[in-house]
């Protein structure tokens, strides 16, 4: 499938993993807007949240999972940290591999939009 996050959770495109396990990889954004920019993802081909069933909707909830722990080992549990998905056009979705961006590491902008 031609999806670059798919490609990086084959090896096939480099990335600076922080974390994986059998069904969620994760890794630094090549171009971070925070001191901590990591991108958690399901290892299944998820194109957006549209997609998101009750088939599939388990590795959700085990990337929030993920989340609260890396947040704590990259030092940003206590001083907050934001988690974005952005679905489809008008959100700017870039890469149509369910992705979660996890921001933090400095102050944050309020606006969410
Ligand atoms: P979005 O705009 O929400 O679809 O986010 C896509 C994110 O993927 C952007 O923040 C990009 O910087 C990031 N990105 C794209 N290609 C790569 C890559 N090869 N390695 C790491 N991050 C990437
Ligand atoms: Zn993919």
């Amino acid at each position: 499938m031609d999806c670059v996050f798919c490609k990086i959770i084959s090896g096939e495109i480099p990335s600076k993993k922080v974390y994986e396990d059998e069904s969620v990889y994760a890794f630094y954004d090549i171009s971070p807007m925070a001191p901590v920019h990591v991108l958690i993802v399901p290892k299944m081909h998820i194109a957006s949240v549209n997609e998101v069933t009750s088939e599939n909707s388990a590795v959700i909830a085990h990337i929030y999972e993920v989340a609260a722990k890396l947040a704590k080992e990259l030092g940003i549990a206590e001083s907050g940290y934001r988690i974005v998905t952005n679905c489809g056009k008008n959100a700017g979705q870039t890469v149509f591999h369910l992705h979660f961006h996890l921001l933090g590491g400095t102050q944050l902008k309020i606006e969410m939009c």
